[in-house]
Order: C-alpha cells, then sequence, then structure tokens
C-alpha cells in the first residue's frame, strides 16, 4: 500500500496548510510544553502495528499525541538556551532535502551537494571574516566540529601516528579552555582519549572571559612537568553569558608555544556578519579553526554547523578513510566530504542555506541580528532602571543576564531561591519560557532574543509578566 503521488500530493498540500497555520497560531501554544514526564510515552503503542495506516490517522495522532509535548521553539516568546531559529525558505529547502533524500558523503553522490557546500562556506567565510586561505565543511553540530577540531589537533600533533598506532607514548596532553566553555569540549576530549582530567579549566575574569595571564601561567607550569600542550579551545560567546574571551591573546599564546587554537563561536558567530562586531575574532588569521552554527542564530533548520580548519590536509589527513566499496574515479580531483569529519553519510544541508542567504540576503539579515540586539538593549535598560532588578553582568550581544533582587534581600542563597521560584512561575505560565545559569554562584535568569519573528511587543510583554510575577513572590 505505497503512496501513490497522487494522494501525496493532496496529503502534502493539507501538511502545507498545517505547517503554515502553526506559523500564525504558534504563539496560542505555551511556549514550553505543560506535560509531565511519561504522558506521551504512555500514549504510544508497545511495538510497531503489524498492518500499516492511513497518514490521515497518523496525522490526526500527530495533533493529538505528541503537539502536547512540544515545546515552541519557533515561539517568538523563546527567550530560553538560545534560539534554534528557522524560517520559510529554510522550511522549503528541507522539504527538497528530505525529498531528494540525498547522501552527500562523497562528490559522486551527489555533485551538487558538495559543491554547493562548498560555495555556501566560502560565502560564509568572506562575510565573517575567516582569513582567505582556511576552508569550510558543514558538520551537523558544533559538538562534532569540536571532536573534530580535538581530534586533528592530536593526530597533526602526533604525525598521525595515534591513529595508526594509538597512544604509545602519548600520555600527556592537556587541553585549555575557560571555566565557562560549553559542556562539548569536555566532551570532545573524552572520546578523543585525552582524558577529562587533561581539559584544564582556566579561571575568568569578572565578566567571565578567559584570563590570558593564567593561560600561560598553566601552560608553562604543564611543560615544567612534563606535559604536552595540545589545544586551547576559546569561545566567542560561551553558553552561560556569551562571554567572548579574548582571542588575540589567547592567540599570541598558542602561536609562541604551538598550541592548536580552536575557536567556538557556536552562537554568536552570526554577529560576525555585522562589520561593528568585526574586533569579536581579531587574532583569528593565528588560530587553527573555527566553528559557529547557522542554526541557532541564523534563521536555518537544525542542523546546519559550519567548520572552518586552517590546514585543510590534517584535517582530511585526520579522517580519511578509502575501503573499496568508496573508491571513484574523481577521488583526487574533488572534495570528499565524508573525509572531512566523523560521520560517512551526509545530509544535503548546504541547500536550506542557499536558499535562506538568497532570500534574505545580507543586508536584511544583518537588519534582523541588529533588531534582536536592539531588542535586548531595551530590556538591558529596563532592567538597570528598575530598582529590584539587577544585571548580572553586562550584557554581550542580545543575551541579557539577571536576577531579581528586590530591596532589603542581600543573602545570595535566599537570592538564589527566589529566582529560581520565579523562573518556575515564568515558565509555568506559558506565556515565555527563560532558562537560567548560575555565574559566580549567582543564580541568573537568562533571556537571549534571536527570534525570527519576536518583536518590541513580545519583550515588552515578558518584561511585565516577569515584574509582575516577582511581586508575587515576596
Ligand atoms: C550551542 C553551543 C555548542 C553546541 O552546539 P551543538 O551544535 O548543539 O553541538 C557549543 N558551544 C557553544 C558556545 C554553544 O553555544
Amino acid at each position: 500500500m505505497d503512496i501513490k503521488s497522487k494522494e501525496f500530493r493532496k496529503q502534502a498540500h493539507q501538511f502545507v496548510d498545517w505547517m503554515a497555520d502553526y506559523m500564525d497560531n504558534v504563539e496560542d501554544y505555551p511556549v514550553k510544553s505543560q506535560v509531565l514526564p511519561k504522558e506521551i510515552y504512555n500514549q504510544i503503542e508497545d511495538n510497531i502495528p503489524s498492518q500499516g495506516e492511513d497518514i490521515e490517522t497518523i496525522f490526526d495522532d500527530f495533533k493529538k499525541i505528541i503537539m502536547p509535548g512540544i515545546t515552541h521553539w519557533q515561539s517568538p516568546n523563546f527567550f530560553a538556551y538560545f534560539p534554534a531559529n528557522t524560517s520559510p525558505p529554510s522550511i522549503l529547502a528541507e522539504m527538497l532535502t528530505a525529498t531528494l533524500g540525498v547522501q552527500g558523503m562523497k562528490w559522486d553522490t551527489s555533485p551538487a551537494s558538495t559543491e554547493l557546500e562548498e560555495r555556501m562556506t566560502e560565502w560564509f567565510k568572506n562575510a565573517l571574516g575567516i582569513p582567505k586561505n582556511w576552508t569550510g565543511v558543514i558538520q551537523d553540530s558544533a559538538s562534532s566540529a569540536t571532536l573534530a577540531s580535538i581530534l586533528t589537533a592530536r593526530e597533526q600533533k602526533s604525525h598521525y601516528k595515534i591513529n595508526q598506532e594509538g597512544f604509545k607514548g602519548f600520555t600527556n596532553f592537556r587541553v585549555y579552555c575557560s571555566e565557562e566553555t560549553h559542556s562539548s569540549i569536555e566532551k570532545g576530549t573524552k572520546i578523543a582519549g585525552i582524558g577529562k582530567e587533561n581539559v584544564i579549566k582556566i579561571k575568568t575574569d569578572n565578566v567571565l572571559r578567559m584570563r590570558p595571564d593564567l593561560l600561560l601561567q598553566s601552560i608553562k607550569q604543564d611543560i615544567e612537568n612534563g606535559y604536552q600542550p595540545l589545544c586551547i579551545i576559546a569561545a566567542i560567546g560561551t553558553t552561560g553569558t556569551t562571554a567572548i574571551d579574548p582571542l588575540n591573546e589567547i592567540a599570541e599564546i598558542a602561536e609562541k608555544f604551538n598550541i592548536w587554537l580552536h575557536v567556538d563561536a557556536a552562537y554568536a558567530g552570526s554577529v560576525l556578519l555585522l562589520p561593528e562586531y568585526q574586533n569579536l575574532i581579531k587574532g583569528i588569521e593565528k588560530a587553527d579553526s573555527f566553528v559557529f552554527n547557522p542554526h541557532k542564530w541564523l534563521f536555518t533548520n537544525f542542523d546546519c554547523s559550519i567548520y572552518f580548519v586552517k590546514d585543510k590536509n590534517a584535517l582530511v589527513n585526520t579522517f580519511e578513510v578509502l575501503p573499496e566499496y568508496l573508491k571513484t574515479n574523481t577521488d583526487g580531483m574533488v572534495s570528499n566530504h565524508c573525509d572531512w569529519g566523523i560521520p560517512l553519510g551526509r545530509r544535503f544541508r548546504s541547500l536550506k542555506l542557499w536558499f535562506v542567504m538568497r532570500y534574505y540576503g545580507l543586508e536584511e539579515l544583518q537588519n534582523k541580528l541588529r533588531y534582536h540586539i536592539e531588542l535586548a538593549k531595551w530590556l538591558e535598560n529596563e532592567i538597570v532602571k528598575s530598582t529590584n532588578f539587577k544585571l548580572v553582568v553586562p550584557r554581550n550581544i542580545n543575551l541579557v543576564c539577571f536576577h531579581f533582587k528586590p530591596q532589603g534581600f542581600s543573602d545570595i542563597e535566599e537570592l538564589n531561591k527566589i529566582n529560581e521560584v520565579l523562573l518556575q512561575k515564568l515558565n509555568d505560565t506559558g506565556k515565555i519560557y527563560l532558562t537560567h545559569t548560575k555565574v559566580k554562584g549567582t543564580y541568573t535568569l537568562r533571556m537571549s532574543i534571536g527570534q525570527t519573528n519576536v518583536n518590541q511587543n513580545h519583550i515588552k510583554e515578558a518584561w511585565k509578566l516577569i515584574t509582575n510575577k516577582a511581586m508575587e513572590i515576596i
């Protein structure tokens, strides 16, 4: 009972109608799903149905069972974590990608997938200010890109011996990042066989930037103690607070000691499209690799992470394998992206980027990013003006980190408790969704403003809700 194209056409149109309605009505749903654990699970059958069912039935169950368990990442009232925003051109392109069902592992398996990817990474290289002699490739996630970077550093440093022989004689690597860097660094280091005890977390300054003086001290001490500094990871926009590590100073240290330097700009990388933020990556030419996620704050469906590397050959030498069944007669003439990262199979991700970039154009994208930053500035200003709320760290870009600090309250434990309660109350309303972090012991509410359709009204309403709910607590 395969679906005939005629049926498919009808169903697809119904789906598209549903999709368009969803976009129009996304604000009517509670932003954060309000279901309890196992509520969805218990509604799903125990086993694969023995007989096929029709799409209408499945679609009805999708609406009835699945939708209540959805947290609406595309709601303009979603301020949690970081955005994973999408846009109509991206969704349309994803429909085409799904239809083609292409595996872009080798050039031969779909030349357009490889070559459009080459072009898209060049577009971004130019637009973001990545050095001309670097090469880009699309990875599924920043976590994979960072793992690829650590593995490449490891192989380059060991002259590709670890790939060959295992860790014989290489048991003393060190990886450096700040206390604030993303968990993917620790994960990558574990997977790379270096060991999490060899991740050295450098203390940060009062605005949570890595302290280069302490980095230098750690490196010198490690060398004295017989360790081999392998890799430094600098964050341009940490996940907690979008702190910006001082790249240029870190890059000078990396260069002096010949240490691989990876730049994690997974979230904040988008802002480099704005010339006024180019100073954030001063020193990038001294680094070795860079990652940024268009799937966060650039209107492109998850997943799509762009990884740039200075020495393309080091990357390919780290990952290349060529079993008989993968040999083609274009090998050596073209890029085979399966050799540029971990998985063999690869989705045709460049298509959605091409659609999004062409649909908006650089200027409109820049306008959208600047608008989000303006909204964050407005909120920051309200917080600064208020007597009962305080910024926990100054705003960087479009994330505002603050806490409720009513007059007369100063005990940090008590304040932390109050803010935890406030966050819970806010998210329970279903009207907005925020998450938190801890900044040097202070429970901090994070409001990240980067949804495709967010506007001034959403921010005003959110702020009103936050102040009202806060007053209910004390
Ligand atoms: C989101 C984020 C990551 C992880 O990104 P994935 O693509 O989900 O792996 C890594 N680093 C930073 C700074 C991030 O913000």
